[in-house]
């Protein structure tokens, strides 16, 4: 099979490399920390479609979907999307390497590739139903991939292409908002101190739009530096009473969930196009206990009837979904590069270390970001 493996990279791409074993944390079965499992053998990345690039890892980071992975949440979902004809067994996707964001070096890339050449710096998030980024080499398809902010370290750009691109695709993409609409525009985040927050806070920031955030006391002071106009501390007790005495808002993201939807949209201006998004969604959680066909189906029938709750009242209900996207990481690139967005990097750990970084983001209270450092 060694050689198989060499003869299939060498139909999509020009290099005749055969390595074929590479360092990895993997894991072979969900659970707790201590699935958790570093090899020197994990099978090195072969690239199966021509349009596809192979990245040396230089540092990756984590995000409370790592730590929901590891445990087996997704598991059915991420299944169907790498076996959609159901042809293997299950627990096929083992030994399966967790880590969404990468940044790194391309060091080959499939025939058809043409933005990107061997040994561009570049920043990716990764779907989670691809090999991830604990390891030293990943491969993407070049669309989700994109040149690097030049400004950032390796362990910096690791910080933000999988919040930013959530944040892109619910902000943007499902809530509407662009850099030329949001001057007068008030917004909501619920949690701001964390991966996406801090992220979403920058970006709106920089479009000019009023940023409102929730957080502990003790983070009031970072969201402030990051941008924050006006910040209400949810440990002083219900966020839902002096949020009520503000000025309604134009959109409200949402990172908490849980009952944040029972009063959240009554924040929002009525029979204006406002809007409420939520990350915290039980799309995955419908797919795992219901099996894929029923999962989905439920899911429709919970959105579709919430959509249309809330609509009635003259407010718009929406979920926001990640969704990788190497044009929005462009751009985002641009305004890292030119100032208006910097990485904020919690705490960082080298590769010998990954699980005391799983347990660092496990135990939450993130402010901002948790990277390994790869090489
Ligand atoms: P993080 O763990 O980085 O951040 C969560 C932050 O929220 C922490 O700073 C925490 O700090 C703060 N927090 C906790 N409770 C509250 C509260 N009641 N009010 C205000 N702040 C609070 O998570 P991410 O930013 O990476 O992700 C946010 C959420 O979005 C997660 O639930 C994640 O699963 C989800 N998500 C969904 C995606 C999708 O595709 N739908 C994609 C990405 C993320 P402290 O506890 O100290 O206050």
């Amino acid at each position: 099979s060694v050689s198989s493996h060499g003869m299939q990279r060498r139909l999509f791409s020009r290099s005749s490399r055969c390595r074929t074993i590479m360092p990895a944390w993997v894991i072979d079965k969900y659970g707790s920390n201590d699935v958790l499992r570093f090899t020197r053998n994990a099978a090195f990345p072969i690239i199966n479609y021509p349009n596809e690039v192979i990245v040396k890892v230089f540092a990756a980071g984590l995000n409370p979907l790592d730590i929901g992975m590891r445990g087996g949440y997704g598991a059915a979902t991420m299944s169907m999307k790498r076996d959609p004809l159901n042809m293997k067994q299950s627990g096929s996707e083992f030994p399966l390497i967790l880590g969404r964001d990468v940044s790194g070096v391309i060091m080959e890339c499939g025939l058809d590739v043409k933005y990107f050449r061997e040994r561009d710096e570049v920043w990716a998030a990764i779907p989670p139903w691809k090999q991830g980024s604990l390891a030293e080499f990943v491969v993407l398809s070049a669309n989700e991939v994109s040149h690097k902010p030049k400004s950032l370290s390796h362990t910096e750009a690791a910080a933000i292409p999988y919040v930013a691109t959530t944040a892109w695709s619910a902000l943007v993409n499902t809530g509407g908002l662009r850099k030329d609409n949001c001057a007068n525009k008030r917004i909501l985040i619920l949690g701001g101190s964390g991966g996406v927050g801090t992220f979403a806070i920058q970006m709106l920031k920089a479009w000019g739009a009023h940023v409102t955030v929730t957080c502990s006391q003790n983070a009031e002071r970072f969201v402030r530096e990051l941008g924050a106009d006006h910040v209400v501390d949810y440990t002083a007790g219900p966020v839902e009473e002096p949020l009520g005495e503000l000025e309604k808002f134009d959109l409200i993201l949402d990172n908490i969930g849980g009952d944040t939807e029972r009063w959240a949209l009554s924040l929002l201006k009525p029979w204006s196009g406002s809007k409420y998004v939520t990350l915290v969604t039980p799309f995955l959680q419908n797919t795992d206990s219901l099996g894929v066909a029923d999962g989905m189906m439920q899911t429709a029938a919970t959105v579709a009837t919430k959509a249309l709750k809330h609509l009635v009242k003259g407010v718009h209900y929406r979920w926001g979904l990640f969704a990788p996207n190497g044009p929005a990481l462009d751009e985002i690139r641009d305004m890292v590069d030119a100032g208006q967005i910097r990485a904020v990097v919690d705490e960082t750990f080298s590769f010998s270390q990954v699980p005391q970084a799983f347990d660092k983001v496990e135990k939450g209270h993130a402010r901002g970001k948790t990277v390994v450092e790869i090489s």
